[in-house]
């Protein structure tokens, strides 16, 4: 069973801020931003490429949700899923970064030139 299904199945405890029947959020064990919270489903999806359409419309309402529970919703956030190795995913259960509480930074993901590509 994946580290997020033992969550999901109260055998790895979990900080979680909000649940519902489909979903769980809880903080992340080692945040990068003030607010670091992981969003996944209750029944194990590997990565965002299984993701069904109802599941992510599902998803995405319970995320608004949680943005207004968690007071980031107007100061600003950002939502992310690594999928695979060039994504960075170590966890093979889908789940979304929540990331705010501070301005965020952007930059270069890789250290491939981008130039290279155009
Ligand atoms: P990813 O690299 O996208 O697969 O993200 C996995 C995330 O799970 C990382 O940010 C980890 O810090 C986080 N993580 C791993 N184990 C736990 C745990 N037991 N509780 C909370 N977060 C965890």
């Amino acid at each position: 069973m994946c580290l997020f299904c033992k969550i999901v199945n109260n055998e790895i405890a979990a900080n979680k801020v909000m649940e519902d029947d489909n979903f769980i959020a809880f903080h992340d064990i080692n945040p990068k931003a003030p607010v670091h919270i992981l969003v996944i489903p209750k029944i194990h999806v590997e990565s965002f490429n299984d993701v069904s359409s109802q599941m992510m419309a599902d998803m995405t309402h319970f995320i608004q949700k949680l943005v207004g529970h968690v007071d980031i919703k107007t100061s600003g956030y950002r939502v992310i899923t690594n999928v695979g190795d060039n994504g960075g995913q170590e966890v093979k259960h889908l789940h979304f970064h929540v990331l705010g509480g501070a301005k965020l930074r952007w930059g270069h993901f890789t250290d491939a030139d981008p130039k290279d590509y155009l």
